[in-house]
């Protein structure tokens, strides 16, 4: 998949458009108010900044940052901080925006935010990596802190970025560690952040699966992505008793039939080989277009936005898709899907184990409190449990309406804490 491919989904279509196109019919469902409508078609705030940083070599790099703050009705704005080449304004406000949504979806007492820096983290140096998120938070100082904005960690960026951030941040303000989640634990993180989404994810993905009367056991799953999400859905997958059969990165992917094991691969990725996931897992070679195609019982993307259009949506085989990535399917995709029976477990609740620890964490920090790892994944269960009860009701029991239902739950409890509250 190519940069293009990755921002524009659907004929030229941004991702921008895709969360735009199910709030807009969310909204018309819910008959919301025009002067809400543009509340919550629009950001509260969007910072665009840079950062110089002075390379080892002795230049100077400047770097883009943006920081989109959606909206605040219902808590504190939250959400992560990307560090990736392609990211630009457009992507943070349709990613701001589904925070606000997941937020609401999941009960938890934030609004939506997104941010983060046009960088590839990897080719920066530790100390460079450091100076640039320092920097960072000389630019966004104003309008983050435990009670404003709350980063957390996402694509490129690391539980040691946010100890970067949080050491910036309380040198100004004294000690302050709920001013960002996703830390290491000797700084406040809380047990079980790391896995949280993709833990979130697998459970789930099995409550939808059993829902309709089917056993995970030996359920075929294929997962997209093999970062923090991806690795951990699969995992956790596995170790409920689905068949994990194929996995990918950007590189490519590995299929198996009879399974892969997952845990093994995870373990010399931790080990630090690096090579390409067929050859780590010693199995065929599959690329990304064929693994999204591939005839699977669950397909779970958790990758990048945009992944499954009106191109390929056609081809996909698999009964479920679990969107653990933020935005994969495009609203065309979407409604090829829906008429083809296909049922679609929505990013809004697939992906909120991530924002729902991290409100443990921000808690716990409040509370100047220590969470035990089985206390912090009991909570977790008891939160997906009561949204994912919410949301089949707001669907009437019909896993066709998931997205739509989850969309709707969202759109009214944000517009009655707005309402309650004023603006
Ligand atoms: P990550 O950087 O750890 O992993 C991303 C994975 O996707 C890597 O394996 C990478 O190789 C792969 N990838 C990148 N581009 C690809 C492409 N074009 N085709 C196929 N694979 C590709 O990121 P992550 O934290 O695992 O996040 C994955 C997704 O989940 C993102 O959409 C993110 O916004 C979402 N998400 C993450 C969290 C979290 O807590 N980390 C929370 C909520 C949502």
């Amino acid at each position: 998949m190519n940069d293009e491919q990755d921002k524009k989904g659907d004929n030229g279509k941004t991702i921008e458009n895709t969360c735009n196109g199910f709030l807009n019919e969310a909204l018309d469902r819910g008959e919301v108010e025009e002067e809400l409508r543009e509340l919550l078609s629009t950001a509260t705030r969007e910072l665009s900044f840079k950062v110089p940083i002075r390379r080892q070599d002795g230049s100077l790099s400047v770097f883009q940052g943006y920081r989109v703050q959606h909206n605040a009705s219902r808590g504190p704005f939250k959400g992560g901080l990307r560090f990736h080449p392609d990211v630009d304004l457009d992507h943070f406000r349709a990613l701001a925006r589904a925070m606000t949504l997941k937020c609401a979806v999941v009960d938890v007492p934030f609004g939506g935010a997104k941010g983060g820096i046009a960088v590839d983290p990897k080719s920066l140096t530790d100390h460079e990596l450091e100076a640039l998120t320092k920097g960072m938070v000389d630019r966004i100082d104003p309008v983050i802190g435990p009670d404003l904005d709350i980063p957390a960690p996402d694509m490129g960026t690391t539980p040691k970025l946010m100890a970067w951030i949080f050491d910036g941040y309380s040198k100004r303000h004294g000690y302050s560690p709920g001013v960002v989640t996703g830390k290491p634990q000797a700084l406040g993180g809380i047990a079980g952040r790391v896995e949280a989404t993709g833990y979130g994810a697998a459970h789930v993905a099995a409550l939808a699966w059993c829902d309709g009367d089917r056993a995970l056991d030996n359920a075929r799953v294929a997962v997209q992505g093999f970062g923090n999400v991806g690795r951990h859905a699969a995992l956790r997958l596995q170790e409920m008793g689905a068949r994990v059969i194929a996995v990918s990165d950007e590189r490519g992917g590995v299929f198996n039939d009879q399974g892969l094991d997952v845990a093994a691969l995870v373990k010399r990725i931790d080990g630090g080989d690096d090579g390409e996931l067929a050859e780590l897992a010693d199995s065929d070679a599959i690329d990304n277009a064929e693994l999204l195609t591939a005839d699977v019982d669950i397909l779970m993307p958790a990758a990048i936005e945009n992944v499954i259009t009106s191109d390929n949506a056609g081809s996909v085989k698999a009964e479920m898709i679990v969107e653990a990535a933020n935005l994969p399917v495009t609203c065309d995709a979407d409604r090829i899907l829906r008429d083809a029976g296909v049922i679609i477990v929505p990013d809004l609740l697939v992906n909120a184990g991530g924002v729902t620890v991290s409100y443990f964490e921000w808690a716990q920090n409040s509370a100047r409190d220590n969470w035990t790892r089985e206390k912090t994944f009991e909570r977790l269960e008891g939160k997906l449990d009561d949204a994912w009860n919410s949301m089949l009701e707001k669907a009437d029991g019909d896993q066709g309406r998931l997205r739509e239902a989850a969309y709707d739950l969202a759109v009214e409890r944000i517009c009655e804490a707005i309402h309650l509250r004023g603006f």
